[in-house]
């Protein structure tokens, strides 16, 4: 029996387009399907298949439903993947609207551009019917090579990290790892301690430490409402737009901010305020202690002002708002969705804020305004950047260097340790403190590198 090997196959030196091949006695899984995202020579990798025999490919996992771990999908069915796609019940639901989103957008993208979108809506839904719901915490047989395991990782809801039981080798996938101090979901679960050969590690945040963003937010929102322009805050749409909704309804009820009209301009992120308002209600493995009865009779994301915006006409309405207010809108890295037709309308106007509050990939406009750009590309046309351009990014839903290797530590030192899902920099720095702290052997594999394990 040969030992089973894995090939990275996106997420190696960036962090977008998660794909993990896995293989063993001629059997092989993905770990992941995601989008690459960013600049354009990285989004350009999506028109590329993997050099992968995707018609036999036994099964897909997925850790979670953001758009760089599950964005890829429908191009692997229509390439004739015909096996089962298996993840938790939430990642499954949450996929859906994360797809769907992504189609639409494409199809809007290709208004603009030459080239055809990767897929449309029918090949969404043939995806969908792929899924598998698995419960957390339960090992699930794939085939005769392959059982899996998910557990709790407190990223977004149905997050989660993977043990994958392959050919007498024992794997652990991090996949995104969440915090402790998410307001509504409950800590990631301990790792596996015992057994473990090999862990595939995200590395986004390995070089940063958060500090603790809600003092500087609400600093920054109440030097936006003395500039008496409009703030907007491109968001993602799953779990950004939740925590900042609990940390704009926290500071109202202390008072630290008045009560403003705060809008919700992404269908997709509406849909999901209501399956973590569901989540709550039924009190789901993966949510907090004490959170469902603490929101029984509460809506956890309003603090009285919430208006949320439907239809395209609404949206576009919202530019005309007079008065202070605050519009949450995705994407999150303002390369696509609504929030880039407010940008277009705000930023030429230096009472405007814009506030960004998530990681922003190379690339992407979130990027170049963080970096101080004075003007940025807009369908086609420059915008100057007038607004005032702040930066909370600590509401990050990622494990920072110290909570990563905190939650690495009790593991009994594993054979390797791989990152991904890092920029270089981020990855250099955080490898060389693995080494030094924990004294493993850490490998960054390059895309497309292949080891036997
Ligand atoms: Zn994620
Ligand atoms: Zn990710």
């Amino acid at each position: 029996m040969s030992n089973p090997t894995i090939t990275f196959l996106g997420a190696a030196g960036t962090v977008t387009g998660s794909r993990f091949l896995l293989q063993a006695q001629g059997s092989s899984v993905l770990i992941d399907c995601g989008m690459f995202q960013g600049e354009r020579e990285v989004e350009a990798l999506n028109r590329s298949l993997p050099s992968i025999d995707i018609t036999n490919l036994a099964a897909v996992v997925l850790t979670h439903a953001h758009l760089d771990h599950c964005g890829f999908l429908p191009v692997l069915i229509k390439e004739g993947f015909k096996g089962p796609i298996y993840a938790t019940h939430y990642t499954k639901e949450l996929a859906g609207l994360v797809l769907r989103d992504s189609a639409h957008l494409q199809m809007d993208d290709a208004k603009y551009n030459e080239e055809p979108g990767l897929y449309n809506l029918d090949d969404v839904e043939k995806t969908l019917e792929k899924f598998k719901d698995c419960e957390f915490r339960t090992s699930i047989k794939i085939n005769e090579e392959f059982s899996v395991t998910f557990y709790p990782a407190g990223h977004i809801l149905g997050s989660s990290f993977i043990v994958v039981d392959v050919a007498g080798k024992k794997l652990l996938f991090t996949g995104d790892m969440g915090r402790s101090n998410h307001p509504l979901l409950a800590a990631p679960d301990s790792a596996p301690i015992n057994g473990i050969d090999a862990v595939i590690s995200e590395s986004t945040y390995g070089d940063r430490i958060h500090e603790t963003p809600v003092e500087l937010f609400a600093h920054e929102i109440n030097a936006a409402l003395k500039r008496g322009g409009q703030i907007l805050i491109p968001a993602f749409a799953i779990d950004r737009t939740e925590v900042i909704l609990m940390a704009l309804r926290e500071l109202i009820e202390k008072k630290v901010i008045p009560t403003i009209p705060i809008y919700i301009d992404s269908p997709m992120a509406i849909s999901a305020l209501n399956y973590y308002r569901e989540a709550v209600r039924d009190n789901v493995v993966g949510i907090k202690d004490g959170v469902s009865q603490r929101w029984a009779n509460q809506d956890p994301f309003d603090a009285g002002a919430l208006f949320q915006a439907f239809t395209t006409e609404e949206s576009k309405r919202l530019n005309e708002n007079e008065g202070p207010s605050i519009l949450i809108s995705a994407s999150g890295m303002a390369s696509g969705g609504r929030v880039v037709h407010h940008l277009a309308f705000m930023l030429p106007e230096p009472k405007n804020t814009v506030i960004l509050v998530g990681f922003q990939a190379y690339g992407t406009r979130g990027r170049q305004l963080l970096e101080g750009a004075t003007r940025v590309k807009i369908h086609g046309d420059w915008v100057n950047v007038a607004a005032h351009i702040a930066n909370v990014e600590s509401f990050s839903v990622h494990a920072d260097g110290d909570e990563l290797v905190d939650w690495l530590k009790p593991i009994n030192k594993p054979s390797h340790l791989y990152l991904v899902h890092g920029e270089p920099e981020s990855q250099m720095t955080f490898k060389t403190r693995l080494v030094k702290d924990l004294g493993w052997d850490v490998i960054v594999p390059t895309s497309g590198e292949s080891f036997t394990l």
